[in-house]
């Protein structure tokens, strides 16, 4: 989904036209809220008439896809590990790593924008205003009472009864569960009988991601329109909250990268953090550049076999995966965003719903695809579930732009990590196999395993996010 990069239209690149809105929309909105207040009838017609309107219809252009996108990406990703059976120890080694190093990532996101609480920097009255503004917003208290609290019942819950319901009352956990079990039973049945439904659920993702896509070229509007709305309304008081909660995404993406990352590197994998960052620039830069992990797996892979000699198996199985299903950064970004915005909206959250937020932060990112934005519906549909009004993107997304690139480039290390770690744990590679630079290339495979599953195993993945990508 080419959500902030595309080239849309004559000359400025969306995610600068989406930029230039968030300004237009903010500054018109400040300025009015400064001259005439949010009580006088032209701020009200317009908020009521014009803005109002167009920041919905961009609202619910993202929420229309959250079902179908949620279902079609996650039975795709499960179907497409194959016969579990046959990918086995390896792949579950894989999944089991992504799933650890994406909840670590998600923890330090929690704790520190939990200690810098960017959302409850805005006052009790002003949450007042914001909840009651925004609390109209029919799908969120729908969900709301359902997660109201964290029990047993929370937990059977999570198996929807009936699947269509829980569609249409946008539970999303409920579609997650029914979209694995589907997954998993598509790899049980025969491949002949398995191949139509595959191929209907690849173009079924295709489809939301073009609908997303086509919402994209509303941002620019939409986004100004929800902004004109909050700073019409709220003046000042909202930016410095937002600015807090860039800082905190950054800091807490920084500190996975330079703590989390090297500590595997360096006690768990052998390999010096220095000598894997010297050897990793150029997806790292790619992937700062393009913000989409499916555009820097070509040079990934290219990396993890030249520069790092990991044996090519292991990099072609560990890395296509890890470009859809691996998202550390994203899994960060999307925990964070829900508490700052849960925190602004005044929605509270006790530990056990914190807990499943983690668990949302994770699997959503299992979900999202490795393209610019592409976590933004399924954090749309996170935000309903706990009653955050939808409304509540407006205050990231003019900031997603930068979010998006350092988040990004947090994924891509994150599998390079990751094809290291199984590349040592299955004894096919050590740091002494790493080539250095001029001298003849490294030994790579240290030893041969008949049971390693071949890149073909994931190709449905990697076929579906390659022909999401952007051109
Ligand atoms: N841009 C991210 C990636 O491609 C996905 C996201 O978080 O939106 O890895």
């Amino acid at each position: 989904m080419s959500v902030t990069s595309a080239e849309s239209g004559k000359g400025m690149p969306l995610h600068t036209k989406i930029l230039v809105g968030l300004v237009v929309g903010a500054v018109l909105g400040l300025v009015l809220k400064l001259t005439l207040g949010a009580d006088h009838t032209v701020v009200q017609f317009l908020n009521r008439y014009v803005a109002g309107p167009l920041g919905q219809i961009f609202l619910r252009l993202l929420f229309m896809v959250v079902v179908p996108l949620v279902f079609a990406s996650i039975s795709l990703g499960v179907a497409s590990l194959g016969d579990l059976k046959r990918v086995g120890r390896i792949g579950l080694k894989t999944l089991g790593f992504f799933f650890a190093t994406m909840a670590v990532s998600v923890s330090i996101g929690l704790l520190l924008v939990q200690i810098l609480q960017p959302g409850t920097r805005i006052s009790p009255e002003t949450r007042a205003e914001l909840m009651a503004t925004y609390a109209s917003d029919a799908s969120s208290k729908v969900v709301a009472s359902q997660t109201a609290t964290f029990g047993i019942e929370t937990l059977v819950g999570i198996i929807p009864r009936n699947p269509v319901a829980a569609a249409a009352n946008l539970e999303l956990l409920g579609i997650i569960f029914f979209g694995i079990i589907f997954g998993v039973a598509l790899t049980m049945i025969t491949a002949e009988r398995a191949r139509p439904m595959i191929g209907v659920l690849e173009a079924l993702n295709d489809i939301v991601i073009k609908i997303v896509e086509i919402a994209m070229k509303l941002a620019p509007f939409g986004v100004a329109a929800l902004i004109f709305g909050v700073t019409s309304r709220f003046g000042w008081v909202l930016l410095k909250p937002l600015a807090v909660y860039v800082t905190v995404v950054l800091c807490s993406l920084a500190l996975h990268t330079i703590v989390t990352f090297p500590a595997i590197l360096r006690f768990i994998v052998g390999i010096s953090p220095f000598t894997f960052f010297s050897r990793v620039k150029a997806p790292m830069i790619t992937a700062f550049s393009t913000s989409s992990s499916s555009a820097t797996l070509p040079t990934s892979i290219a990396t993890a076999e030249q520069n790092l000699g990991v044996p090519s198996k292991v990099a072609g199985f560990v890395l296509p995966l890890g470009a859809t299903m691996n998202m550390n950064g994203t899994a960060l970004f999307e925990g964070v965003t829900v508490i700052f915005l849960a925190q602004a909206f005044g929605v509270t959250l006790d530990l056990g719903q914190q807990v499943v937020i983690l668990m949302m932060a994770v699997i959503t990112a299992l979900g999202a695809a490795g393209v610019p934005g592409g976590s933004i519906p399924l954090l749309v549909g996170v935000l309903a579930m706990f009653g955050v009004p939808g409304e509540g993107i407006a205050l990231i997304l003019g900031v997603d732009r930068v979010l998006d690139m350092a988040r990004t480039v947090v994924n891509v290390t994150g599998d390079l990590v990751a094809t290291t770690f199984i590349a040592k744990s299955e004894k096919l590679w050590s740091a002494a196999a790493v080539p250095v630079p001029g001298v003849e290339a490294g030994a790579g495979a240290l030893d041969e395993s008949p049971n390693w599953p071949g890149p073909s195993d994931v190709q449905p993945t990697v076929e579906r996010d390659e022909r999401s990508r952007l051109p």
